[in-house]
């Protein structure tokens, strides 16, 4: 059983400037069409963490089955349940010790089980974001509305049977 997380930028050092809606605003660390002029591994931080689509998914518990990764509804308890978001982002893994953070060395580890539609894992294998992506649809509401998130669809760890976590088992939304 293992969960995720949203991707950290190397050195934490940084804000994305958000408006009160949660959408991004211009950054001066933030490239005009970044995702597609530079890759990955040269994205700033802030370019880093904006490429996140906010789906939720990866916060999501999974079961690893002869190497398959099989995700189910039960989300882990940091998560908030409408905006998708981790609730203490900053101190995330202090909490949550299992959380996995990861950078794009990590990234090239888990990779093959971030969801098709994870921003990271589109662009890993040379993928165009989605056009819910909020960098496209200058919106986060577009990832929930497209009905790529877990808005609505996932439980809390804590009303769920743990131990019995293949009963939660979920088909993925595909790209
Ligand atoms: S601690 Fe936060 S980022 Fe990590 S899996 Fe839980 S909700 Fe997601
Ligand atoms: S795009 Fe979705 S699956 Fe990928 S890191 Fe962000 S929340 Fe997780």
């Amino acid at each position: 059983m293992r969960r995720s997380t949203k991707p950290t930028a190397e050195d934490g050092s940084f804000e994305v400037v958000r408006d009160a809606r949660g959408d991004i605003r211009p950054n001066p660390d933030v490239r005009p069409g970044f995702w597609e002029t530079h890759t990955l591994e040269e994205f700033t931080p802030a370019e880093w963490e904006a490429t996140c689509d906010g789906c939720g998914l990866c916060c999501l518990f999974k079961i690893s089955d002869e190497g398959r990764c099989h995700y189910t509804n039960v989300a882990c308890r940091l998560l908030d349940h409408h905006s998708c978001q981790c609730m203490h982002y900053e101190h995330r893994k202090d909490i949550v010790t299992d959380c996995i953070v990861f950078d794009f060395e990590r990234l090239t580890e888990i990779e093959s089980w971030l969801p098709r539609t994870c921003a990271y894992r589109r662009l890993y294998n040379g993928q165009p974001l989605e056009p819910w992506h909020h960098l496209l649809s200058d919106t986060r509401e577009s990832v929930h509305d497209a009905g790529i998130s877990i808005r609505g669809k996932c439980l809390p760890e804590w009303e769920a049977d743990i131990d019995r976590l293949e009963h939660h088992i979920i088909e993925l939304p595909e790209p």
